[in-house]
């Protein structure tokens, strides 16, 4: 498989159901995001964890590694989308929650 930003954006929400402030710093459910680090892809260039040291670590070796279990907070969607965008193996997939 071969990792890769997803371009799929948060869409209007045009239903009944008004949207409230979202949890400051956590996700929204109907909107949460994962990220994911392919280690089979991953060469440790290290931008992952340069660019959102919120949302990525490295490890022993410099490899990037997703930090908790990869969900991305309301505020980090364009840090991760960032990331998956600069990394030079494509290892980063960006995910809905529903489909992880
Ligand atoms: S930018 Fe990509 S190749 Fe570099 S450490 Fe992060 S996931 Fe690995």
């Amino acid at each position: 498989m071969v990792g890769a930003a997803d371009p799929r954006r948060g869409g209007l929400r045009t239903g009944g159901r008004r949207r409230g402030p979202g949890r400051p710093g956590g996700a929204d459910r109907r909107n949460a995001m994962k990220v994911r680090i392919d280690a089979g892809l991953c060469q440790g260039h290290g931008r992952c964890y340069d660019l959102a040291p919120d949302l990525f670590g490295e490890d022993d070796e410099g490899y990037g590694t997703v930090l908790g279990d990869g969900t991305v907070p309301a505020d980090g969607e364009q840090d991760a989308r960032r990331a998956a965008a600069n990394c030079p193996e494509r290892a980063i997939t960006v995910l809905k929650e529903a489909q992880t």
